[in-house]
């Protein structure tokens, strides 16, 4: 576990990806992944430091556990950076999960001492075996969904089939 978040750590959820494939190959289901990016964290961090941005971390982990069925795994995936696996899942349903989260964190207030601190979470997602044929080319395509993400102004949910979409280079 990691010590901040109380989530999974990045090597525990690589081998959940891992696993997941087999799985997934075996009895031929699907599982998403999703990676969620708090938008402008070093600012949160310049401005009124390090605990209290570590205390958002907690809080962040916290409200994501909360919003995923106990059978999916979320984990951090850097420094303020969570991995999502949901087995199973549907491409419309995790889209409406992703969406929520981001309005959950949007919505959240964050106290420190007077001041009320608001932060919002850019959110990529990808499947498989839609998207990806192994753990590698999954994380890449939900990394790079969040990376339009944040290039399209932050505090959103993007599914990589968007970028596929309206992108010509995929
Ligand atoms: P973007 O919207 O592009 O994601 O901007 P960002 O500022 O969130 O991203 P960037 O990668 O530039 O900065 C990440 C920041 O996360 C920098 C670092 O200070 C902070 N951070 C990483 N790990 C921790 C941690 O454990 N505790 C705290 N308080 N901050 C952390
Ligand atoms: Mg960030
Ligand atoms: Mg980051």
């Amino acid at each position: 576990m990691d010590g901040l978040t109380g989530t999974y750590r990045r090597n525990v959820l690589d081998e959940k990806i891992e696993e997941e494939i087999k799985r997934a190959n075996s009895f031929k289901t699907t599982f998403a992944f999703m990676i969620a990016d708090i938008d402008h964290f070093k600012e949160v961090n310049d401005r009124y430091g390090h605990q209290f941005g570590d205390f958002v971390l907690r809080r962040v982990g916290e409200i994501l556990k909360n919003s995923v069925y106990e059978t999916d795994f979320v984990g951090r995936y850097g420094g303020e950076e969570f991995g999502i696996i949901l087995p199973r899942a549907d491409c419309e349903g995790v889209l409406r999960k992703a969406e929520a989260i981001r309005s959950k964190i949007e919505n959240e207030v964050f106290t420190i001492g007077f001041e009320s601190v608001k932060i919002t979470l850019s959110i990529g997602i990808a499947h498989f075996p839609r998207d990806a044929a192994d753990a590698a080319q999954i994380i890449k395509m939900a990394d790079d969904a969040l990376y339009y993400a944040k290039e399209h102004g932050r505090n959103r949910v993007v599914d990589i089939t968007m970028v596929r979409r309206s992108d010509a280079k995929y």
